[in-house]
Formats: structure tokens, sequence, C-alpha cells
């Protein structure tokens, strides 16, 4: 049940239900905390088998965006939102400018984007009602797929691990396994393949396994059953979450675990056990988050460089990362948790400066300066 005292727990500023019975809309947006900026996160569109599903995976979901804007240095709050439908049966027009609406009503606290089974033509029919919105077409002035950003970022990490691990940023004949080669897999192989690594890859799809043989030749097929245990000096999970559990820890031999999956620890405890395996793991949410800093670039004016340039300073922040892990000595997830609430909790602390914007603003939060003389 949603509760206040769950959201003190989880740390949620707001929490809002849309409904519109014409259309059938049932939607959750859940803000999670918007020190550094408005809140951003996509919109997922999911048959859930209960609201109560449906609130938890808002909750957990824009908690984790808060994180990942925030260790990626992006003025941005977390958020996130979920429309309760069956994707294949309830989307509509009016679904999708009513909920446009309910987003303009929010006045840009959180702004949307494609998630989880939403398309492009989804997020135009959103666009039409509101600007907070962002992920549209390059046709419509947006930034268009992410993919690319997001490999890009991925492999930067990459560079940042092989320096962690071999003592040279260069991936020069690394022998690189990468799971999935879809939208990212195959961005991420072909900057590996000018890189110079050794590609290997799996994947279930037949059409994505020809693309890829025909796009970046110099690359061999693995089974997928037998990809984990296969000799590899870094695993790229570009497919699923959860792939490094109790199960597939055991057969890894790969020095270095850096994909564009979300949440590939299964659970939190498999960080600590690879770094008691001596596997360095990149954190997950900070390394794929090459197609948001892309997006939220939309705002101030798109453009290829500026997106390059931004998604560039994850080699360094993913060794900041690594720092921090060999110092405290905590694993790397956590250690990225730590350096998103240092930066949280230090934006937090330079906002009580009053800024004295004139008349209009004569008596924000006097009652807070009276208590505190
Ligand atoms: P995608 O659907 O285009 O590609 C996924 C690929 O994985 C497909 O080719 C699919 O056939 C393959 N696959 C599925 N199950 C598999 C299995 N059991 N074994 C091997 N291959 C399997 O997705 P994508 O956009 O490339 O995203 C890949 C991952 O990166 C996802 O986890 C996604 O959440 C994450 N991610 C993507 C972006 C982005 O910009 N697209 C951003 C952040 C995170």
């Amino acid at each position: 049940m949603l509760t206040f005292e769950k959201l003190y727990s989880m740390g949620h500023e707001e929490v809002i239900f849309f409904s519109e019975p014409s259309c059938g809309l049932k939607a959750i947006v859940a803000i999670h905390d918007t020190t550094l900026g408005p809140a951003l996160g996509g919109t997922r569109m999911w048959p859930y088998a209960s609201e109560e599903e449906a609130i938890e995976d808002v909750l957990r979901l824009s908690r984790g965006m808060t994180y990942k804007a925030a260790v990626s240095g992006l003025n941005l709050g977390g958020g996130k939102a979920v429309i309760i439908g069956d994707p294949k049966k309830d989307k509509s027009e009016a679904l999708f400018r009513a909920y446009g609406r309910f987003i303009e009503s929010l006045n840009g606290r959180y702004i949307t984007a494609e998630d989880v089974n939403i398309s492009v033509q989804d997020i135009d029919n959103v666009y039409t009602e509101t600007n907070y919105v962002c992920g549209v077409d390059k046709t419509s002035g947006g930034s268009g797929n992410p993919a690319p950003y997001t490999a890009l970022g991925t492999f930067r990490g990459m560079e940042a691990g092989a320096t962690k691990v071999w003592g040279e940023r260069s991936l020069k004949d690394k022998v690189v396994g990468i799971q999935g080669v879809g939208s990212v897999g195959l961005e991420l192989a072909k900057l590996l393949n000018d890189a110079g690594a050794k590609i290997l890859f799996t994947d279930i799809s037949e059409e994505n396994i020809q693309r890829m043989k025909n796009e970046v030749s110099h690359s061999e097929f693995i089974a997928p059953e037998a990809f984990y245990g296969t000799n590899m000096d870094i695993y790229a999970p570009c497919a699923l979450g959860a792939t490094v559990n109790d199960e597939t820890i055991p057969q890894f031999k790969c020095k270095l675990i850096n994909g564009a999956a979300n949440n590939q620890l299964k659970e939190d405890r498999h960080g600590a056990v690879l770094k008691e395996r001596g596997i360095l793991y990149s954190p997950d949410y900070l390394i794929n988050a090459g197609g948001l800093m892309n997006v939220s670039i939309e705002f101030e004016g798109w453009a290829d460089a500026k997106s390059r340039r931004m998604v560039d300073t994850i080699y360094n922040t993913t060794l900041n990362i690594y720092a921090i892990s060999d110092e405290q000595n905590i694993p790397v997830n956590k250690a990225a948790d730590v350096l998103a609430e240092r930066r949280l909790e230090s934006m937090k602390k330079i906002q009580t400066t009053y800024l004295g914007r004139g008349s209009d603003h004569r008596f924000p939060g006097s009652k807070v300066r009276h208590n505190k003389i």
C-alpha cells in the first residue's frame, strides 16, 4: 500500500494518479527528488496484474532516475511514470493526449520520455499537449534514437575499466563478449571494432545475429547457453537485467563486467561477490546514461557534438567511482550511490542561500528563516 511511511523511507516528494475514464487512462507519476532540477524519466506502459505492482514499479524506477541523473552530473531530478494497460489493446490518441494534458498540469516538475512499450508515435501525441516531453523524433526537433549515445557511454566506461584492470585505456586486442546485439549492442560492437578489440557475441534473434554478421564481420557468434563460461576479458551485458547472479558468477572468466543493460546485478550483494572474486564491475546506471544525457540537452537545443562531449565525461566519472570503491573498501555499485548522494547533499546545502529576486519574491521561506532566528 502507498503510505507516507513508504514515501518517507524511499525519499519521494510526490506521487500523482491521473485518471480519465473516457479513454481508460490510468497513469501514475512518481517524482522522487527535484534537488538538482525537474524530474525526468520515461513513461512505461504495462498490463500490471495489480495497482500495487504498478506503484512498486514506479517508486523503484523513479528513485533510480534520481541516482542516475545525480551521478551523471545532470541538472535533473528523478521521476518516472507508468500507464496501466495492455499496449496491444489500450493505446489511443485520446489516451496519450489526455496523459499529455495531465503532464502539462505539473508545470514542468516532471518531464517524460519513451520507456518500455511507448513508441515515438505515442510520444508525439503527448507532445501535442505538452512541451514537457523529450525523446521526440528528430524531424520534430528532438534528439532521435538514443542508442548510439548509450553505446558511446558504455564504451567510455569500458575504457575506464581497462585503465583500472590493465593499466591502459586502449581496448586493442581485448576479447569482449557482447550479450545482445540490438540497438545498443550493435553500436557498441562497431565502436569496439574500430578500437581493434576482438568481438564475441550472442543473441536469440536470428535477424539481429545476421545484421551483426553483416555489419561487424570480424566477430564470432557464441550460442547463448555457452556464453557465460566462454573465455573473454570483458563481459558486456546489453540484453537483459539480472544476468550477474549466483548461477553465472562462478562461470565468469572475465576480469571486467561493463555493459548497457539496466540492473545487471540480480541482487545488491552480487556487487560484493564480484569484488571478492576480483572481477571489476562498472556501475550500470552511470555507463548506460549516455541516452539520458543525450535527451537532456533537447531543451537547450540538441547538437551531436554537445551530446558526445557530455557522454565522454563517463570515462572520468567511472574512474572516480572505482577510486571511492577502493578508498572505502566497498563494492562499485555502492560507490556509485555514494557519489550520487554526495552530489545531492552538497546541492541541497547551497540551496539555502536566499536569491533576492525582488519584491515579487520577498517572503518565500520567511517562516523557516524566522524559526532559525
Ligand atoms: P534491444 O531490444 O534493441 O536489444 C536487445 C537485444 O538483446 C536483442 O537483439 C534481443 O534479441 C537480445 N536478447 C534478448 N534476450 C536475450 C538473451 N536471453 N540472450 C541473448 N540476447 C538476448 O534493446 P536495446 O535498446 O539495445 O537495450 C539493451 C539494454 O540496454 C536493455 O537492457 C536496455 O534496458 C538497456 N538500455 C538501453 C538504452 C537505450 O538507449 N536503448 C539506454 C539505457 C539502457
